[in-house]
C-alpha cells in the first residue's frame, strides 16, 4: 500500500516525500486508517518500526481536520516518553512533519530550565512531547493544563512504568478532558500494561508488530 491509499492527506504526504519515504512499514499499515478514524491503539512495537510516524502522521491529520485555535497555556496533543533522548527525537519528527500543516511544536524535558519552558509554553502549542515530571511540574506551577488535549499518546509505556511514573500518569490522565483519542506502544505486554491500557483505552484496535 502506499500512503494515499492509508488515507494521508496531500500535505503530509508531501512532507514523507520530502523525507523520502516511499513505503509505509508494518505498524504504519496498520495503525494509520484507525487512528484517522479516531479509534484508540495499543500498540506492541520496538523503536525501529517506524512508530513514531505511526502516530504522528493521522495525528497531524485529524489536528488539522478539527482546526481548532492553539489553546491558551495547553496543547492539542500530548505526546509522553519516558527519556529526555526520545522526547527529542519524537519532537524532531513532529517538526518535521509538522511544519507543512502550519502546526506548533515544543517538547519540555527534566534537567533543562523551567523557566524557560514556562515561557515557551505560555501561548500554548499544538502539539507537547514531554517527559512526565516535568510536565507535572508545570501543572503544579500552573504554568500548563491540559483542558486542550484532543489526543494523548503514551510512547514506551512499559519503560515508563519501570521508571516510575506509574503516579505521574495517574495524575496526568486524571486531568485530560473526555472524549480524547488515546494511543499506547509498549515493545513489552506485562500485566501492567495490560491494566494500564484496560484503564486508559476505549475499545483499541490492537497492532503488533
Ligand atoms: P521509529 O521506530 O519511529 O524510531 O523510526 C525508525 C526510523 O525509521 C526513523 O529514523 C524514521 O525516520 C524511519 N522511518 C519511519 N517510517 C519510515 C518509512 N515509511 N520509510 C522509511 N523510513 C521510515
Amino acid at each position: 500500500k502506499t500512503f494515499e491509499e492509508l488515507g494521508l492527506s496531500q500535505p503530509v504526504q508531501q512532507a514523507l516525500d520530502l523525507k523520502g519515504y516511499t513505503t509505509p512499514t508494518p505498524i504504519q499499515e496498520q495503525s494509520i486508517p484507525h487512528l484517522l478514524e479516531g479509534r484508540d491503539l495499543l500498540g506492541i512495537a520496538q523503536t525501529g518500526t517506524g512508530k513514531t510516524a505511526a502516530f504522528m502522521l493521522p495525528s497531524i491529520d485529524r489536528l488539522r481536520d478539527a482546526d481548532k485555535q492553539t489553546p491558551f497555556k495547553s496543547c492539542r496533543m500530548l505526546v509522553l516518553a519516558p527519556t529526555r533522548e526520545l522526547a527529542g527525537q519524537i519532537a524532531e519528527s513532529a517538526k518535521d512533519y509538522g511544519a507543512l500543516a502550519g502546526l506548533k511544536v515544543h517538547s519540555i524535558v527534566g534537567g533543562t530550565s523551567v523557566n524557560r519552558d514556562r515561557n515557551k509554553l505560555h501561548r500554548g502549542t499544538d502539539i507537547l512531547v514531554a517527559t512526565p515530571g516535568r510536565l507535572i511540574d508545570l501543572i503544579d506551577q500552573k504554568a500548563f493544563k491540559l483542558d486542550g488535549v484532543e489526543i494523548l499518546v503514551l510512547d514506551e509505556a512499559d519503560q515508563m512504568l519501570d521508571l516510575g511514573f506509574v503516579h505521574a500518569l495517574r495524575k496526568i490522565v486524571a486531568l485530560l478532558p473526555d472524549g480524547r483519542q488515546t494511543l499506547l506502544f509498549s515493545a513489552t505486554m506485562p500485566s501492567s500494561i495490560k491494566d494500564l491500557s484496560a484503564r486508559y483505552l476505549d475499545n483499541p484496535v490492537q497492532v503488533s508488530v
